[in-house]
């Protein structure tokens, strides 16, 4: 393998449970990647995304990466997560490769900024493009590439997090261009930085959003906490 086609890991842990989108409570291992084309005012993972990190992060193959999946779900296929930073830009199709082969499964979640030719192999893309309190503008004709790639094997799903109206009007519009891919809205966590997250803050945000998709009869869409930070807070790992 060439240092090219390494995958750039931040960390991998597991066995936990999937906290958000439509896989919410699933057993799962994180692959968490290093690297990301996108700066969110609100990301909760700054230590896979910016370059100061970069010397925490592990050059892997993706023969490495499976075996630590293995050792920690005890060698019993279950679903494995690639989240980031954002895995899209790493070469992650072999590993999907040698872990289906024994039977496990892999979604991602990405925001749709790039589309890889590997998509194709998923059993879930998550696409979770952010809405304008990220403070990113949305190329559309990116997401459209990204679905493109995906193609028709893997369940597609979308996932947006909503901080004000903005991003609900936002998310509005966008399941509008996307009628056909189900869509789930959480509240965003503003305080992701600091040790300990505002759980009241967020279970107010949580019930505006019930409120105000019900108040405009926006039935389609599915409204859901953050369930690791309710479980955990804002730790890292779990
Ligand atoms: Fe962080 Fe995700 Fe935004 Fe990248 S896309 S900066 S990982 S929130």
């Amino acid at each position: 393998m060439t240092k090219d086609q390494s995958i750039k890991i931040s960390e991998i842990f597991g066995p936990t449970i999937q906290g958000e989108g439509a896989l919410i409570g699933r057993p799962t291992v994180f692959v968490r990647t290093g690297g990301c084309d996108y700066r969110c005012s609100w990301c909760d993972t700054l230590f896979a995304v910016e370059s100061k990190y970069r010397h925490d992060w592990m050059d892997m193959s993706a023969e490495e990466v499976f075996q630590n999946i293995q050792k920690l779900s005890g060698d019993k296929p279950l679903m494995v997560t690639l989240s980031g930073g954002n895995p899209a830009i790493q070469p992650l199709g072999g590993l999907i490769e040698i872990g289906q082969a024994l039977g496990y499964q892999f979604a991602i979640e990405t925001q749709g900024s790039v589309a890889a030719d590997w998509f194709s192999k998923l059993d879930v893309l998550t696409l979770s493009p952010k809405p304008p309190s990220s403070s990113m503008v949305t190329d559309y004709n990116r997401l459209d590439d990204c679905i493109k790639a995906a193609g028709s094997k893997p369940q597609i799903q979308m996932k947006i997090v909503i901080a004000d109206e903005d991003d609900f009007a936002y998310a509005r519009n966008m399941a509008a261009r996307y009628p056909h891919i189900p869509m789930t809205l959480q509240p965003c966590n503003l305080s992701a930085s600091k040790d300990c997250p505002d759980q009241a803050a967020l279970m107010e945000k949580m019930r505006w959003l019930v409120e105000k998709a019900n108040a405009e009869y926006w039935y389609s869409v599915t409204i859901l906490p953050q369930l690791h930070v309710m479980l955990w807070g804002n730790m890292r790992g779990v």
